[in-house]
């Protein structure tokens, strides 16, 4: 028994996965005991604002909490973050995965469970598979209703949240394409990879391996990656309508202004499509450009070299300026 007000330590704890996400290992110990990660948080201290807030939430006492609950240290709860508070808005929603590696998971014997790359904006496929990453359930069709990580009797499931019964992960994903024409090959993962990681270094504060545009102490690679979020969904006229938490908004002295698209609240493909824009554009491997075809017309046929001049002449006339300040910036730190 535990001192009086203090959580006692449970019998049965999943060990996490080193590239686990914090919201993912707290499923998988609910799951041991037919709770909810939300019910299972709240016992441990953390404010009821859902699991899948904690990727990027710290609080200290509580972490002690679960840290005695668990017998894991503070550190290895800590590590499972994928985020600063500060940078909530690029944490997802709901959940993507690659089906290899959950796959890989099944085959092992193991529970579905997510990468912590997989709950942030900045990801968009698989590095060890080099696929896009799926996001629609392939029994139901729906984005975000839970499915593949279903607690079913002790232990996550590869699970239809919506219809039940389970996901097939064995054929091919059906075919995504992104927008304006753009392919996966190696030359646009190489950059997009580059991107990808330097971004995900960026939201937990550790410094980047590449040189990009304009980045500098004031403005980080988040916000410019940021910034070309905005113009090119001002240029395509798709600005969904914000819904950050209302913690979040509360948290905030004017959350307007605080506010900012980013990729995670945007669909994969069109997600993938802006990163690979921006990983070529902002990258400091000239020659990229001239490489990477593109439609930025829509033609259907992706025939024209990527450039940061056809990138400033395809957006809307009131970003343009914007967008090549931010695309012919010098490169940064
Ligand atoms: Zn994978
Ligand atoms: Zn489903």
């Amino acid at each position: 028994m535990g001192k009086e007000g203090a959580p006692s330590s449970l019998p049965l704890v999943p060990f996490p996965h080193r590239a686990e996400a914090f919201s993912s290992w707290l499923s998988r110990l609910a799951a041991r005991y037919d709770l909810r990660a939300d019910h299972l948080a709240r016992h441990a201290g953390y404010p009821l604002r859902g699991a899948g807030e904690l990727d990027c939430y710290l609080l200290p006492q509580a972490d002690r909490n679960l840290a005695v609950m668990t017998g894991l240290s503070r550190r290895s709860i800590r590590a499972m973050r994928c985020g600063m508070p500060q940078r909530r808005l690029w944490v997802r929603d709901h959940h993507v995965w690659c089906r290899e590696c959950v796959r890989d998971a099944l085959l092992e014997g193991d529970e579905p469970w997510e990468r912590r790359s997989w709950r942030t904006g900045a990801t968009v496929t698989c590095d060890r598979h080099r696929q896009l990453l799926e996001e629609v359930c392939p029994q139901c069709g729906k984005t975000g209703a839970g499915c593949l990580f279903v607690s079913e009797k002790g232990r996550l499931r590869a699970l239809c949240a919506v219809r039940g019964g389970k996901i097939n992960l064995w054929g091919k994903p059906s075919a995504v394409q992104l927008p304006w024409g753009l392919a996966v090959n190696r030359t646009t993962l190489r950059c997009l990879n580059a991107l990808t990681r330097d971004l995900n270094r960026s939201l937990v504060g550790q410094p980047l391996r590449t040189q990009w545009r304009g980045v500098s102490s004031d403005r980080p690679l988040t916000t410019i990656v940021e910034e070309l979020t905005l113009i090119i969904l001002i240029t395509i006229n798709y600005l969904p309508r914000p819904q950050p938490p209302l913690y979040w908004m509360q948290e905030q002295s004017d959350w307007k202004a605080a506010f900012h698209y980013t990729p995670a609240m945007l669909p994969v493909a069109l997600a993938a499509g802006i990163l690979m824009l921006a990983s070529i554009l902002l990258s400091d491997e000239q020659f990229f450009e001239e490489l990477v075809f593109w439609d930025p017309l829509e033609s259907q046929i992706p025939n024209e070299p990527l450039t940061a001049d056809n990138y400033v002449v395809w957006l809307h006339p009131k970003v343009r300026t914007w967008g090549r300040q931010i695309v012919t910036a010098p490169f940064g730190l």
